[in-house]
């Protein structure tokens, strides 16, 4: 089935707002088969929203449109529709009351009058529920089975409606006939560049056994994406899982996860499977691999804690960093970074220390030490790695890309990994 998108927004033309909704729609349809064949986004403006939607409508006969249902007066997509399909606007008094009666029960006052203006809709719509905000949706039909179907900007909104109303409505269109979909796969690797890694998948021309491949470089490392399009739906799990085991064959370690996996996530997995627990010594990265680590659900029976050494004297003081190192090293060096590890881990009683230091920028670099040098330790119960990476990028880029390689070495700790490239390797 073949469909046609219209986010709506000022905010999306002025590029306040990145269009996230059209991301998510077309990841979620693609799944169950609906293509999305064309996306425009218009103002809130409704000459533009009535001229999108007649030119999809006549040209596809199918159209999903984001944004533009809200209360206020900066919210013109159902006039607009209305205009669209020449149909009155009518006040929907059953919907209204569901939401005043909501209101009241939730907030434990009346429903202010503005949102009443939400419920005017084209006479003859179906009322798509929002169970996630107040403003409705509507599947509205012209008498040659032609449809639009409008959700909330609203991301959290939107996903909401789309998986709830729109989903089922347009199964039960498309009926039998849906029987291919498109479908993909991502392999997340990290620490291979994404040349390294082309060059392990030379021979397979972007190609894995039909499936294309291609490459997403992003600040965790290269994802690795399958897609199948077309394919059965029987079929897509097992093309797909045929090709996955010829790039995992290929790239081997460097894969981490696969589609939304957190390495933080994983890392942890790791040291709960050996009843470990955790503690970070941060510089550079100011505590975002604490943050990283603690924002997985769980992790408080793995992480006990951090410290964000900064300023030397916290080094000193709170993690024991012998001021000779400092004085000797700098405060960039490996035994520092060795030093933060192990203080971090011992003071902290926990069985992992890991400590990182470097120079994020954009000042602060130098010949020896450019913008970008950090030291990532690890110790693991007494054994001690460190690794330097010359990172690119902004300061925020050096600092995520920093706990990456931090995770990235307990990870492979973990998978027992006999040699790990450009360690150092110390022991006690
Ligand atoms: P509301 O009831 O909140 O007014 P609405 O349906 O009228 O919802 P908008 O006013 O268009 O939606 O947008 C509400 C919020 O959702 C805005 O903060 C906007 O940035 C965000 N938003 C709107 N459209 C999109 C989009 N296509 N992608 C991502 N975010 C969006
Ligand atoms: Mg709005």
């Amino acid at each position: 089935m073949d469909l046609e998108l219209i986010t709506i927004g000022d905010e999306l033309l002025l590029g306040f707002t990145v269009d996230t909704n059209a991301v998510h729609i077309a990841r979620t349809l693609a799944d169950r088969g609906v293509r999305i064949t064309r996306r425009a986004t218009v103002g809130d403006t409704p000459a533009d929203i009535v001229d999108a939607v007649r030119t999809a409508l006549d040209r596809t006969g199918a159209v999903l449109t984001t944004g533009g249902l809200g209360p206020t007066a900066d919210d013109r997509t159902h006039e607009s529709l209305a205009l669209a399909f020449d149909r009155e606007l009518v006040l929907n008094e059953t919907a209204r009351d569901v939401l005043a009666e909501r209101w009241l029960q939730r907030f434990g006052r009346p429903m202010p009058d503005s949102n009443v203006r939400q419920f005017l809709l084209p006479k003859g719509a179906d009322v798509l529920t929002n169970r996630h905000g107040s403003a409705p949706g509507i599947w509205l039909e012209d008498s040659a089975g032609r449809f639009v179907a409008t959700m909330p900007g609203v991301p959290r909104e939107m996903r909401g409606m789309l998986l709830e109303e729109i989903v089922p409505r347009l199964q039960a269109r498309a009926g039998a006939t849906a029987t291919t979909v498109v479908r993909s796969r991502t392999l997340r690797t990290t620490g291979i560049s994404e040349s390294a890694c082309a060059d392990r998948l030379a021979e397979l021309c972007g190609a894995v056994h039909d499936v294309p491949l291609s490459y997403l470089p992003g600040l965790d490392g290269v994802d690795l994406r399958l897609t199948v399009n077309g394919v059965p739906a029987a079929d897509a799990d097992a093309t797909l899982e045929r090709a996955a085991h010829t790039v995992r064959e290929r790239v081997g370690d460097w894969i981490y996860g696969e589609g939304d996996d957190d390495l933080a996530a994983i890392v942890l997995d790791a040291l709960r499977a050996h009843g470990h627990t955790i503690a970070v010594a941060e510089s550079c990265t100011g505590g975002l691999l604490g943050g990283r680590l603690t924002a997985i659900s769980g992790s408080s029976s793995q992480v006990l804690g951090g410290i964000i050494a900064y300023d030397n004297r916290i080094k000193v003081e709170q993690l024991g960093v012998p001021e000779s190192l400092l004085a000797e090293h700098g405060a960039v060096s490996e035994p520092v970074a060795l030093a933060m590890a192990s203080g971090v881990r011992e003071r902290f009683g926990a069985d992992v220390g890991v400590g990182i230091t470097g120079i994020a920028g954009p000042g602060g670099g130098s010949d020896a030490k450019p913008v970008g040098t950090v030291w990532v330790a690890v110790d693991v119960s007494g054994v001690v790695h460190a690794v330097k990476p010359v990172l690119p990028g902004d300061r925020g880029e050096i600092r995520h890309r920093a706990t990456q390689i931090a995770l990235d070495r307990l990870r492979r700790v973990y998978a027992s990994t006999s040699s790990v490239p450009g360690w150092t390797v110390g022991g006690a």
